[in-house]
C-alpha cells in the first residue's frame, strides 16, 4: 500500500491514493479532505473509472497536523506526513477546508 504524490502542474498540489502505513482513521480523513477540497482530477482508476483528485498540499498538511493531535496519534505519524507533504503548513496561519477558513 502506497501513498503517492505527484506534481501535475505545480509543487503545491498533492495526489493521494492508497496508503503509507498510516492509521485507517487518518487515511479516511485524508480521503475526505481531498474529496471536499478537490481542485480537479489528475487521473482515473482503471478498475472503476473513478477520478483521482488532488488538493492543496499546504492546506492538507495543516488540516492533518490538527487531526493527528486531536486523534492522539503516535508522533511517528506526523513525521511520515512531514516527509510525504514536503511543504509549509497552511497559508499565513490558516487553511481552507471546503468553504471554511480554519485557523491552524
Ligand atoms: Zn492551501
Amino acid at each position: 500500500m502506497v501513498l503517492e504524490k505527484i506534481y501535475p502542474a505545480a509543487e503545491e498540489w498533492v495526489f493521494v491514493d492508497g496508503e503509507f502505513d498510516l492509521p485507517q482513521k487518518l487515511l479516511k480523513e485524508i480521503r475526505g479532505f481531498v474529496k471536499r477540497n478537490s481542485l480537479g482530477a489528475v487521473a482515473y482508476r482503471i478498475e472503476n473509472k473513478e477520478p483521482v483528485s488532488y488538493c492543496c498540499q499546504r492546506c492538507l498538511k495543516a488540516h492533518l497536523s490538527k487531526k493527528v493531535k486531536r486523534m492522539n496519534l503516535d508522533k511517528n505519524v506526523m513525521k511520515k506526513l512531514t516527509v510525504l507533504l514536503d511543504c509549509e503548513s497552511g497559508h499565513g496561519g490558516y487553511y481552507v477546508d471546503g468553504v471554511r477558513l480554519v485557523r491552524v
